[in-house]
């Protein structure tokens, strides 16, 4: 094994032991089975999902001898699988401004996932608007106006305590005046009164529909990789309280496995836009499925 693979060993590096050559080879029994199926929810696969991926990759195999490799190669292949249909970049739409409504648990990476995609469709030459919605949180507001500085987009804001939907308005009014490409609406993430999240959403969603129809065209999940299988619980709530269209899960940079993406791909299948890997504008990545699926068996 290389240094690298030494200092942070990977799913099978931990099972056949950090020093294991890729050419040893072991059996494909119940045991291994099911030291493979720990390792994998012990990446937050979640359970479910671990079963059916090494049941896919045993299919054929049991009781041959396989090498490290050729396991590793195996496994990377069929997480691959699963997520390949879900890598899918955030799609553009001819008709403008484009309305992104943003949403999430507060500290889940919301503000900066905005901030960072402000400035790559900025560098793309498109325009954009940021609409600072979560007119509750004075710090979010303030935070969104530092990200927007940054990108070089302005950022619409209203009093503290003020209907975001009205913000929402005025803001779709200017993005439609100003003819920007882009409307990136920011929206509470207090999940502790679902009800009033859900109609503060719902009216969001309401009021912009008066200026476009066809709006919100994108309704962005953020999800924090470090919080593992429960984000399997917060895309539930959210579909439930908003018409969730795609992901970004952001904190991959940390020591989150990440495993967690594969149960989100496996059970719900939505498209993963972007990944957040870092605290700076640039740290926002295209979704990578084998690079993934490597990294994760590694
Ligand atoms: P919000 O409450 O959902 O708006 O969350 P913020 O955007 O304020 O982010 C919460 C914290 O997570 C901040 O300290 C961010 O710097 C940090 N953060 C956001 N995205 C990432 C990421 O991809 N990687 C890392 N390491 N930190 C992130």
């Amino acid at each position: 094994a290389s240094d690298s693979q030494q200092a942070k060993p990977g799913l099978l590096g931990r099972l056949m032991g950090r020093t294991a050559k890729p050419t040893v080879r072991r059996t494909l029994d119940d045991d291994m089975l099911e030291q493979l199926e720990e390792l994998l929810i012990s990446a937050d696969m979640g359970v479910d999902t671990a079963l059916r991926v090494t049941a896919n990759m045993a299919e054929g195999r049991f009781g041959k001898k396989l090498s490290v490799s050729e396991i590793k190669e195996l496994l990377a292949a069929e997480v691959g699988r699963i997520m390949e249909p879900v890598a899918r970049p955030l799609p553009i739409y001819a008709k403008t401004p484009q309305v992104v409504l943003v949403v999430g648990v507060n500290g889940s990476g919301k503000t900066t996932t905005i901030g960072k995609l402000a400035s790559q469709f900025r560098a793309a030459g498109k325009k954009v608007v940021i609409a600072a919605g979560d007119t509750f949180r004075a710090a979010a507001v303030e935070q969104l106006q530092v990200w927007g500085d940054r990108a070089g987009v302005p950022v619409l804001t209203a009093a503290q305590g003020s209907d975001p939907a009205s913000l929402a308005f005025d803001a779709m009014g200017r993005a439609q005046e100003e003819g920007a490409d882009l409307l990136l609406i920011d929206t509470a993430g207090r999940l502790q009164n679902r009800g009033d999240l859900m109609e503060e959403l719902a009216k969001i969603v309401r009021v912009i529909r008066k200026k476009d129809e066809t709006a919100p065209h994108n309704t962005l999940l953020v999800l924090d990789a470090t919080t593992g299988q429960n984000a399997v619980n917060q895309v539930k709530v959210f579909q439930e309280i908003s018409a969730v269209s795609g992901l970004v899960m952001t904190k991959l940079d940390g020591t989150a496995k990440g495993g967690v993406l594969v149960a989100l791909a496996d059970r719900f299948g939505l498209p993963i836009h972007a990944v957040g890997v870092g605290e700076q504008i640039d740290d926002l990545s295209p979704f990578d499925p084998q690079e993934f699926a490597d990294a994760l068996v590694g």
